[in-house]
This record gives structure tokens, C-alpha cells and sequence, in this order.
């Protein structure tokens, strides 16, 4: 009985570790999907970045084509030949800076267009991938409430198998249980503790064959019992 005991006990402390390693594996998973999201993100922020450079490019390239109409209607007034000439200097400035931001807009456009695909690209890998996490993560959710019934249903069955047991030999297996979780009780093999391999004296022995008590193994503390069919 003590075997069946743990038996039970062997299943509740292996459904406690699966129990265990869930909520990290969801951590895991929001932890991806929050990364997915940064990425997403940071593409969008980039893509603004190009548009908003190209914004500010063609707001420059305006103003020197509004600097140069000036010029032009200021070059019929001028007097000398000198300010023409000059006027003329500041005519070609603006004429070099305009195709300035003209090769910086393409360049921006260009650049602009290339963002804009990594991101659709992008955009439909995470809508994939948090799907993926969203479905990973029910079915954790599920597992995690299915182990749950699981633990409540071997719980009452412990209970009931611990009913039948006398309570000293119950509390004796409880207390070793402590020290040694999944294997309190263990079988004599080849006259020696299954747990620890101390060989057991044969006074001793004879001893846990007839079960009038519990008997513990003196080195690991386990509690010692013959194989059903040596017995
Ligand atoms: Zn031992």
C-alpha cells in the first residue's frame, strides 16, 4: 500500500514539475511576442524618420526656389555690374542646392520605398508570429488547468490510500518523504538498500519480511521493504 502510496505521490510531485516549467514557457512566449512588437516598431519608427527627412528636404528645396524667384526679379533693379555679378553668384548657390535636395529626395523616396516593404514584410511575419504565441499560449493555459484537475483528482485518491494505511506507518512515510521525494520506500536489492546500496544485515532482513513494523534503512533513512515475490 505504502507503494501505491507513492505511487501517487511519485505522479502529484511529476504533474507539480510540469506545473512548474508552464508559466515560465508563457513568460517565454509573451517575452517573444513583446519582441516581435519592438521590431515592428522600430521598422515603423524608421520609415517615419525617412518620410519626415524627406518632408523637411522638400520644404528646403521650396524655400531656394523661392530664394532664386526672388533673386530674379532683384536682378532688373540692380545698378552695377558688380551686384549682377554677385547676384548671379547667389543664383548658382541656390541652383547647386536645389539639386542637392532634389538627389536627397530620390535618395529619401528610394530608401522610403525599401523601409515600406520590410515593414509590410515585417508586419506580416508578427501578425503570424503572435498568432503562433497566442495559440501556443491557450494551449498551455489549457494544459496548465488540465494538470490542475489532474492534481485534484490523485490528491483524493492519496487520501484515500492514505485512509487505509495506519497513520503512525503514514506519518513515518510522510516524514521520509521529506528527505527523499520521490523514493521513501524502496525494495531490498541483493540484500542491500535499493536507495542507497547499504547492505542490510540479515537479522534485519528478516526482519522487514514479516512487516510488524516499519523498518528504515540506517544510512539513507528510506524506508526498506522486501520485493512481494521474496517475500
Ligand atoms: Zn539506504
Amino acid at each position: 500500500m505504502l507503494f501505491q502510496l507513492q505511487e501517487i505521490d511519485q505522479r502529484l510531485h511529476e504533474l507539480e514539475r510540469l506545473k512548474f516549467d508552464i508559466p515560465e514557457r508563457i513568460g517565454a512566449l509573451d517575452r517573444k511576442d513583446e519582441e516581435i512588437s519592438t521590431r515592428l516598431k522600430a521598422a515603423q519608427e524608421q520609415l517615419e524618420a525617412l518620410q519626415k527627412e524627406r518632408r523637411q528636404q522638400e520644404r528646403d528645396l521650396q524655400a531656394a526656389q523661392d530664394q532664386i524667384k526672388k533673386y530674379m526679379g532683384q536682378l532688373l533693379q540692380v545698378k552695377t555690374n558688380k551686384e549682377y555679378d554677385a547676384m548671379q553668384h547667389e543664383i548658382a548657390v541656390y541652383k547647386i542646392r536645389i539639386g542637392e535636395h532634389e538627389d536627397a529626395i530620390l535618395k529619401l523616396m528610394e530608401a522610403a520605398e525599401t523601409a515600406s516593404q520590410t515593414l509590410e514584410e515585417m508586419s506580416r511575419e508578427a501578425t503570424a508570429g503572435q498568432e503562433e504565441c497566442r495559440t501556443a499560449r491557450t494551449q498551455l493555459q489549457e494544459r496548465l488547468s488540465a494538470i490542475d484537475d489532474d492534481v485534484a483528482v490523485r490528491l483524493d485518491e492519496r487520501k484515500r490510500m492514505a485512509m487505509k494505511i495506519e497513520i503512525r506507518v503514514v506519518q513515518t512515510y510522510d516524514r521520509v518523504c521529506r528527505g527523499h521525494q520521490t523514493d521513501a520506500v524502496v525494495y531490498l536489492k541483493k540484500g542491500a538498500c535499493g536507495g542507497c546500496y547499504r547492505v542490510i544485515p540479515l537479522q534485519v532482513i528478516a526482519e522487514i519480511r514479516k512487516m510488524t513494523r516499519v523498518i528504515t534503512c540506517e544510512a539513507c533513512g528510506r524506508i526498506l521493504a522486501t520485493e512481494p515475490e521474496l517475500g
